[in-house]
Parts: C-alpha cells; sequence; structure tokens
C-alpha cells in the first residue's frame, strides 16, 4: 500500500525527522488560509500516489496567500498519470541548498534492507540511477543490529555531506530506519532531504510503501488507503479478503492457494491461453467468497471462459460448489466454466455442479486445456 506524501510526512515527524509546517487540503480557499497562518510563501503540491509530480506540473512555489488559492485551484482540478488530485499539500515553502536523496528498501537478493542515498537528489534521481549509479551510495542493514554511528558516518562521507551535518543526518537516518521497521515499510524514502540556507536537514517530500500482508498489524494505517489508484475489482475482492489482482487476458480464474493459482497461470499459459486474472480464494473460503469471487471475476467484460481449480485440504470442496452454484444463481453467467475439484468432499462437490452445465476435469493440464478451448470458441 502506497501511503501519500503527507502521510509519510506525518508518520515522519513523529519520529523527529524535520519536515515544513504545513497542512493538507481539498479546497482552493482553505489553501490560502493555510498560507496566511504559514507567513505568506508555500509551496502548494497535489497529493496523488504518483512520481514525478513535480515534473508534471503538480508542485509549485506560491509567493502570498492569494497565489496560494490560485496554484490550489489549478492544481486540484489536475490528473497526473490519470489520478485525479483530490488533495493538496500546503507546506511553508523552503529555499534549499542542495538535494539530496535518502531511501530505505528491501534488497531482495541480499536478503536485507539496503540504505540508498545520493547528494544528487531531486527530481532527476531515476535518470542519476541510470546514467550515473555510482552516484548512489548503497549500504545493507542487519536488521537485528540496527543502525550504527559508523554506518551513518560512512553514508554521510560517501555523498560529501559537509562535516556541521553529519550529526542531523545520522539522528534522520536513524529514525527513518524505525520508521522502517516499526511500520512494516518496503519502501522508506526522502526525496529530497534538502539543505536549507538557514543550514538545516528538512524532508521536503516523503514517500511510503506498507506491505500489505503486515497491515493487519497497522489497523490505524489500514484506514488511511487511498484506493483511487486500485482497479475497482481489486478493491471489492479486499473487503471479501480474496487476493485478486486484475490482468490482461480472457480466463478468469478462481484456485485456492497462492502456489496452485500461479502454476494454474501457468500451465494455462503453456497451452496458449491467457489468463485474466490472479485469484487466490484461500484456505477454508465459504460459499459467500466464492460467490463474491466470481462476480468479481465476471465483472471483466474481458473474461470468456472460468477456470476452476480448486483443491480441498482445508477448503471443501462442496462449500465451494454451494458457492459456485449461489454465484450461477445470482449472475447468471454466459461464459463456458471448467471446473475442476479434488481432495476433501471433491466427490460431493462433482454431483452437487452435475447439473450445473459446467465442464468438468480430471487433471490440471485437462483442466486447462479445457479452459483455453472453451475460451476460443467463445470468442469465436
Ligand atoms: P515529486 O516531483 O513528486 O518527487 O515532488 P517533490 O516533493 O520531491 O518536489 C519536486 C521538486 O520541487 C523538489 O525536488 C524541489 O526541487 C521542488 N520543491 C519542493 N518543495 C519546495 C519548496 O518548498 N521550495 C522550493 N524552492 N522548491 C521546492
Ligand atoms: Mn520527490
Amino acid at each position: 500500500m502506497k501511503l501519500h506524501e503527507y502521510q509519510s510526512k506525518q508518520i515522519f515527524a513523529r519520529y523527529g525527522i524535520p519536515i515544513p509546517k504545513g497542512k493538507v487540503t481539498a479546497a482552493a480557499s482553505e489553501a490560502k488560509e493555510i498560507a496566511k497562518e504559514l507567513g505568506g510563501r508555500v509551496v502548494i503540491k497535489a497529493q496523488v500516489l504518483v512520481g514525478g509530480r513535480g515534473k508534471a506540473g503538480g508542485i509549485k512555489v506560491a509567493k502570498d496567500p492569494d497565489e496560494a488559492e490560485l496554484f490550489a485551484t489549478q492544481i486540484l482540478s489536475m490528473e497526473i498519470k490519470g489520478l485525479p488530485v483530490r488533495k493538496v499539500l500546503v507546506d511553508e515553502a523552503a529555499s534549499i541548498e542542495q538535494e539530496i536523496y535518502l531511501g530505505i528498501t528491501n534488497d531482495r537478493a541480499a536478503k536485507r534492507p539496503v540504505i540508498m542515498a545520493s547528494a544528487a537528489g531531486g527530481v532527476e534521481i531515476e535518470e542519476v540511477a541510470k546514467t550515473d549509479p555510482d552516484k548512489i551510495i548503497k549500504l545493507h542493514i542487519n536488521p537485528l543490529l540496527g543502525i550504527k554511528d559508523y554506518q551513518t558516518r560512512d553514508i554521510a562521507a560517501g555523498i560529501d555531506l559537509p562535516r556541521e551535518y553529519w550529526k542531523q543526518f545520522g539522528d534522520i537516518l536513524k529514525a527513518l530506519w524505525q520508521v522502517y521497521n516499526d511500520n512494516d515499510a518496503t519502501l522508506a524514502e526522502i526525496n529530497p532531504l534538502v539543505i536549507s540556507k538557514d543550514k538545516r536537514l528538512v524532508a521536503l517530500d516523503g514517500k511510503m510503501l506498507i506491505d500489505d500482508n503486515a497491515l493487519f498489524r497497522h489497523s490505524d494505517l489500514a484506514n488511511v488507503r487511498d484506493t483511487d489508484e486500485d482497479a475497482p475489482s481489486e478493491i471489492e475482492a479486499r473487503k471479501y479478503g480474496l487476493t485478486f489482482i486484475k490482468l490482461d487476458g480472457n480466463i478468469g480464474c478462481m484456485v485456492n492457494g497462492a502456489g496452485l493459482a500461479m502454476a494454474s497461470m501457468d500451465i494455462l499459459k503453456f497451452f496458449g491461453g491467457d489468463p485474466a486474472n490472479f485469484l487466490d480464494i484461500g484456505g477454508g473460503a465459504g460459499a459467500d467468497k466464492v460467490a463474491a469471487a466470481m462476480r468479481i471475476i465476471l465483472s471483466d467484460p474481458n473474461v470468456k471462459a472460468i477456470l476452476f481449480n480448486i483443491f480441498g485440504g482445508i477448503t471443501r470442496c462442496d462449500e465451494v460448489a454451494r458457492g459456485i452454484l449461489t454465484a450461477i444463481a445470482e449472475v447468471q453467467p454466459k461464459v463456458p466454466m471448467v471446473v475442476r475439484l479434488v481432495g476433501t468432499n471433491a466427490k460431493e462437490g462433482r454431483a452437487m455442479l452435475a447439473n450445473a452445465n459446467m465442464i468438468t476435469a480430471e487433471t490440471l493440464a485437462d483442466a486447462a486445456q479445457k479452459a483455453v478451448a472453451a475460451a476460443k470458441g467463445a470468442q469465436a
């Protein structure tokens, strides 16, 4: 899950990372009032969950409250990379001497978090990463030890940070690690971390990604989710606790277990098909969950066939069959459906589906081939 800049920076502030004074609002007139409170010169910043807002015209420095209102009006009517701007952050404007990049993310290959830092921060950091990767220094963190002083000094020296800022920088880096660790983030990034003209380090921008699988222990964060960028079907699936990812193909897949779901998608591809989604209904799914999953799959007009591949362990095949029947009664699907049930109560499940006008299959390969054929037939 992505957090907005203002949400990330509020978390930063709780951990002692200096951020500019500011407030978020959805109304341009209020932006003017906030600018007055902040003393005039402010920066108006689009709060959308994409990078490169600056380059897209979503970040503007206003010289006075009237201009703040004008810019807020403009930015609030924008779309950035397809996402509508619903809120702006009005921050005290900073005078910038240097822009630094500082981030912590997961390095899967190293199986550790990694700190990345660069003296060439700001809106061109992606370009720097491509053309001048040596300008970004990296240091892995042992999660049990956290960040030690010698490491913060190594990084400060590595980005040629003037000595007078090392203490501040060290405190910020350690705080950023706490932010990352405590919130189960997969990214905690400050870009730019600026050296201001009055000789302070300030986090002007903030970005955080939270591991969705850890959200159950961060109910405060789960509530702030902005669903603007998610496909409606994915939002609906989340409500029912289904793991669903929409894809571009035409064979809807309903599978229990992530591994089996992946295998089903692979084998569909192997036989020349193209999955319309990844869907794991999870272990022990009951009828209502199955029905919800089927509605979600069928809400995609690309879907020309559905493959049910259920391995009954904890999940009972008769429960799944009941769900399929409920869903069929409710949504009356017009597309062919291929079903493979094996494991717990498979016999009962198959008996329940015998009159449901479904194509049955024994093996996974058989099921996949039938689904591919069904999708092609439906298209013709
Ligand atoms: P991003 O483009 O989405 O990463 O948005 P940022 O918040 O990083 O802003 C982009 C750029 O706008 C920064 O790199 C700065 O150069 C500039 N900027 C942001 N806030 C201020 C500010 O308060 N004063 C000034 N002068 N420039 C700012
Ligand atoms: Mn930025």
